[in-house]
């Protein structure tokens, strides 16, 4: 069976390093790819960021692959996530040889619930220049994220999960959040430990290494992990599934990256390790392997982007990947 492949390339350097990334997939698989619009210029075009067709076209797709969106990320990606009922956001941060890094020991991956949080919309102007937002936390969602966090971690052979919370402050909310963790782990007799948000983020900047996966609630896993790409030599590197029962969407975490939008300079690295992690769920476990080891390759050998330093363009960090495999 051949299997289907939705791209969604969406705004700015999505544009860009989307295409590399098919190109690596169309490589080492025989895949269907049904390229669909999102983002900025759809709406503009359109007059919607994500068109219906978009949208029923991911939730059928045998995967998805999404590069980015602008100034609609929110009304693109949100959806999208919703529309293959992914709950769990997987971020792996790892250091590769040959990269400059801040610290080069750092090899991790948060496990971020996408669901609910501050991240559901739910906000007002409850009075001239007074508002608010509602968080969301769920005991469902909750348990959740950490039974897939604590199988994520036993199944990918990592030693150490921590999960990430701010109860002392947030009581009723991360309150909830901790103790559903706390529950799974019991029932599931898995080891874990707990860190204050705000404190971890200083330890992942200091010792990194000693941090293998990191179970985070929705905003806090987002800004950890972009810390975490800072330490490993910048978003061009991170790339991150988003995943449910069933079905996966795939994308850098990077954004659009207007300042460079345009200018064929964008690192495609994030976006073709994505690619691996959608080869790694369709069951390609050799593929993605062959995948990874083609990027560490050119990340330790050239050519690289200006990001980390070189001077070659998207196409040709693309086109080496390519020649590797
Ligand atoms: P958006 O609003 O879409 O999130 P942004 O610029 O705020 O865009 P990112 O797109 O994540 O956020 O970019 C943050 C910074 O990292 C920018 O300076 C950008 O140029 C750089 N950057 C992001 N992705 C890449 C990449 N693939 N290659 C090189 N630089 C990148």
């Amino acid at each position: 069976m051949t299997e289907e492949i939705a791209v969604i390339p969406g705004d700015g350097i999505g544009q860009e390093v989307v295409p590399v990334a098919v190109d690596v997939l169309d490589a080492v698989g025989a895949f269907e790819f049904v390229h669909a619009d999102a983002g900025d210029a759809t709406k503009e075009e359109t007059g919607e960021a994500l068109p219906q067709e978009t949208y029923d076209l991911a939730a059928n797709a045998d995967a998805t692959l999404f590069g980015a969106a602008g100034e609609t990320a929110a009304d693109v990606i949100l959806p999208l996530r919703e529309a293959v009922g992914s709950f769990a956001n997987v971020r792996p941060a790892r250091a590769y040889p040959g990269v400059d890094a801040l610290k080069p020991e750092t090899d991790l991956v948060f496990i971020r619930e996408n669901t609910e949080g501050v991240y559901t919309g739910i906000e007002s102007e409850i009075s001239e220049g007074v508002t608010t937002l509602t968080r969301v936390i769920t005991e469902d969602a909750s348990r959740r994220i950490a039974a897939f966090g604590f199988e994520y971690a036993a199944e990918n052979g990592f030693d150490r999960v921590t999960v990430a919370h701010k109860a002392n402050v947030m009581r009723v909310t991360d309150g909830q959040f901790l103790e559903a963790a706390r529950d799974v782990a019991e029932e599931g007799d898995y080891d874990h430990d707990e860190a204050l948000m705000d404190a971890l983020a200083m330890h992942l900047l200091l010792t990194p290494e000693e941090y293998d996966v990191v179970i985070c609630p929705n905003l806090a896993g987002d800004m950890l992990s972009d810390l975490a790409a800072g330490l490993v030599g910048g978003l061009g590197l991170l790339p991150s599934a988003n995943v449910g029962p069933e079905n996966a969407l795939f994308e850098p975490v990077h954004g659009s990256a207007p300042d460079i939008a345009g200018e064929g300079i964008a690192n495609p690295a994030a976006t073709v390790l994505s690619a691996a992690m959608l080869l790694e769920h369709l069951g390609y476990q050799d593929e993605a392997a062959n995948v990874r080891s083609a990027v560490e390759g050119v990340l330790a050998d050239g050519p690289t982007t200006p990001d980390l330093g070189g001077n070659a363009s998207t196409e040709e960090v693309g086109a080496a990947i390519i020649d590797r495999l």
